[in-house]
């Protein structure tokens, strides 16, 4: 056994939430769009150029929320990668859409962009890539499919806080930034979070003014408060999906440390990639991949066994060694509720690889050099009594 156990995950403290949310509590003003909502949105817009956006309470409400927003009917269609959270096709699939699924490319679990195109069908209404673990997908091609079949692009960038992609014209946009609408997610598992905690990018201004609405429940009330009516009223269906100021205020704390956070978990997936790469050179596991289109935020480290047997022994040896390490996602394709309601299930095998031989590594800000090394020792001496 190590010295300690090592856990997946530690949501990120940076000790200087109680004075922010302090400051929250006594401006009096509890709810949605106090001076945190308007601070941490100042920050979006002077860091990455997010001119509109809105906060919610998780990247699913942010998701639900565009998919509102785009008038998602019954019979739509809209197309995402399989090897995804279950909130990516959720959200769609509340406003009665079918949701088709493509592949992963085979070199990172990013949705396949050559797929796309044949894919669509007359119904076809938005693609929704997501960048797994903070991975850009190569967003020009997904763009340049989109504008020709005149499809809304919804990013899920639920994992790419300070994450960047480098398009054909040799600028750097950040995650977030390109398609029609993006969703972060501020949960607990993310570089940053508030516990529970999401937000909608509005690139599309065109679609500014009914976003203002559903986030008001369905009135006016924006309108109102800026004093162009007189009264608001129910204008539009709509929800709920502000946090309070308290959480804004928790987020907004967080954000200050956004640099030193970014630093650290990018070292740390550094160490892991430098120390592991001896052993992708012998065959034995593959390392994540990055595009030269993308950046590394350092949300996720991860590897890909080579079968989903050595996947499963190595993820209980580190396990007897006290470390958590962990797969993800269970392909939707092959979910029970989707199997449910779909007879014809697509063959997507580079989605059920990720799902099958992907193992993610303990990741968090302030793992120590030795809470590293443990792991990283642990995996060498799997393979070298496995070779
Ligand atoms: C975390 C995550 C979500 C859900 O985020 P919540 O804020 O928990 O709703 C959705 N999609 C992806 C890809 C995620 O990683």
């Amino acid at each position: 056994m190590p010295q300690h156990p090592v856990p997946f995950n530690r949501p990120l403290i940076t000790g200087s939430e109680l004075s922010f949310i302090r400051e929250s509590i006594e401006t009096g003003i509890l709810s949605g769009d106090g001076l945190f909502s308007s601070r941490c949105k100042a920050f979006f817009v002077s860091r990455y150029g997010f001119k509109n956006t809105m906060l919610t309470t998780s990247c699913t409400d942010a998701l639900e929320m565009a998919a509102m927003l785009i008038g998602i009917c019954p019979g739509d269609e809209i197309i995402t990668c399989s090897y995804t959270y279950v909130s990516t096709a959720n959200a769609f699939v509340l406003r009665g859409a079918n949701v088709v699924f493509a592949d992963c490319r085979n070199d990172y679990p990013g949705i396949d962009e050559d797929s796309l195109e044949r894919l669509i069908t007359k119904n076809t209404k938005a693609i929704i890539p997501v960048h797994y673990a903070g991975i850009a997908c190569d967003m020009d091609k997904i763009m340049a499919v989109a504008d020709k079949y005149n499809l809304y692009v919804i990013e899920d960038a639920a994992q790419c806080i300070d994450a960047y992609y480098t398009g054909a014209d040799g600028m750097q946009k950040p995650l977030g930034s390109i398609g029609h609408l993006s969703a972060f997610s501020f949960h607990e598992t993310k570089n940053i979070t508030c516990g529970e905690g999401g937000m909608l990018v509005i690139n599309d201004e065109r679609l500014l003014d009914r976003a203002e609405i559903l986030l008001e429940k369905g009135t006016n009330r924006r309108r109102f408060l800026r004093h162009e009516i007189d009264k608001y009223q129910w204008v539009d269906v709509g929800s709920s999906f502000s946090p309070s100021d308290v959480t804004a205020a928790f987020l907004y704390a967080q954000l200050q440390h956004l640099d030193s956070v970014q630093q650290a978990r990018i070292k740390t997936w550094e160490t892991y990639y430098s120390t592991l790469l001896p052993l992708q050179k012998r065959g034995h596991l593959t390392l994540p991949h990055i595009p030269h289109y993308a950046s590394n935020n350092g949300h996720i480290f991860y590897i890909v066994c080579p079968s989903p047997e050595i996947r499963n022994n190595l993820m209980k040896h580190l396990k007897m060694m006290g470390i958590s390490a962990s797969f993800h996602y269970v392909s939707l394709h092959s979910s029970e509720f989707y199997k449910a309601y779909n007879k014809n299930i697509p063959y997507l095998p580079q989605s059920d690889k990720f799902s099958e031989c992907l193992l993610r590594l303990p990741m968090y800000y302030g793992i120590t050099d030795n809470e590293i090394k443990s792991v990283t020792d642990a995996i060498c001496t799997f393979f070298e009594a496995n070779a």
